[in-house]
């Protein structure tokens, strides 16, 4: 590695964790992939991803649930900076990965994808490339499913399999109660269930509903609680049948809406305010419904640079 390059701060960038207010899924496609309509939110539950250069590649990962990620190649967000250093020999150069995870991981909050998106921002910055969000999004597309929601962040609809995003038009601020389960649920798994559970029934193309749209342009908590949707709950409940009763606890105890979150086994809980937030999450650990629970408030931006490391 030359000199120069050794000199170079480190990068790291904030990205957050989402939950889809809103999940419709189709019928399989011939790709084996399922078209999806979807409202993304972001909240502030959010991994840290710093890239910093070195002499060979890697990656290494602390946090919530870390023991859970891979240190390898496998490992999404390495996986992200080496696609990107291909596409950009000229300029990149090695670097060292680090995830600090605070996103409960397999839980239905695109944690992988988030920190993919922030290597991508990440390593954008560092290597010079100019490319900005703009420039990313045919990367992150590439990578998965979510992760070009989580370069952009905010509230915004999902179709495609999840890769295009809209922003939409949002007022205020929403207060939420996440419940990580224990153990994580594969994406893929819960998809299987739902096209076996769906067997011999007709499946509409996904359409997302212009009622909950609305409700968020207004700032209308009981309105976006009505309308909370996810057709993969039937099957996050056939393979986890606890995660129902977690769910219905959660409504007993006073949440305003809530759901499995995108595959699960997460299941958020929408709250009236800031208080009410705070009283359910003691509430659902109190009456033993849940332990890992956490407060969180959205819709927060996307992949952001939080600061430039100097070298060592
Ligand atoms: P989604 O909601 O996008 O389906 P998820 O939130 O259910 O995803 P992730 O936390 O993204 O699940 O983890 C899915 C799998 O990806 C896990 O088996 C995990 O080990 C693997 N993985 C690879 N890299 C990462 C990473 N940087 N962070 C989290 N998981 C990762």
């Amino acid at each position: 590695m030359t000199s120069h390059v050794e000199n170079l701060p480190g990068v790291t960038v904030r990205v957050p964790a989402k939950i889809n207010l809103e999940l419709r899924v189709g019928p399989p496609r011939p790709d084996g992939y399922h078209g999806l309509a979807t409202v993304f939110h972001a909240v502030d539950l959010v991994d840290h991803v710093t890239v910093t250069p070195a002499e060979r590649w890697g990656v290494d990962v602390e946090g919530t649930d870390a023991h859970l990620v891979p240190e390898d190649d496998s490992n999404l967000a390495l996986a992200a900076a080496k696609m990107l250093a291909g596409a950009h020999t000229e300029k990149a150069f090695p670097v060292h990965v680090h995830v600090c995870k605070q996103i409960p991981v397999a839980g239905g909050m695109a944690g992988g994808s988030a920190d993919a998106a922030g290597a991508l921002v990440a390593c954008d910055a560092l290597w010079g490339l100019g490319l900005g969000v703009e420039g990313l999004h045919e990367y992150a597309a590439r990578l998965g499913s979510d992760v070009n929601f989580a370069l952009v962040g905010g509230t915004a609809v999902g179709s495609g399999r999840g890769e295009n995003v809209v922003p939409a038009l949002t007022a205020g601020r929403y207060e939420w109660v996440v419940v990580q389960a224990e153990g994580g649920l594969s994406t893929p798994s819960v998809f299987r269930e739902i096209d076996r559970l769906r067997e011999g029934r007709e499946v509409p193309e996904p359409r997302p509903a212009p009622e909950l749209l609305a409700a968020l342009r207004q700032g209308d908590v009981e309105g976006l609680a009505a309308c909370l949707y996810n057709d993969l709950e039937e099957a996050a409940f056939s393979l986890r049948p606890e995660l129902e009763s977690v769910r219905d606890a959660g409504l007993m105890l006073g949440a305003v809406g809530g759901l499995v979150s995108g595959s699960g086994p997460t299941i958020v809980f929408l709250a009236r305010d800031r208080h009410s937030a705070c009283d359910l999450a003691a509430a659902l650990v109190n009456s033993g419904a849940a332990t890992r629970v956490h407060t969180a408030v959205g819709p927060v931006p996307g992949a952001q640079i939080v600061e430039s490391t100097p070298p060592a």
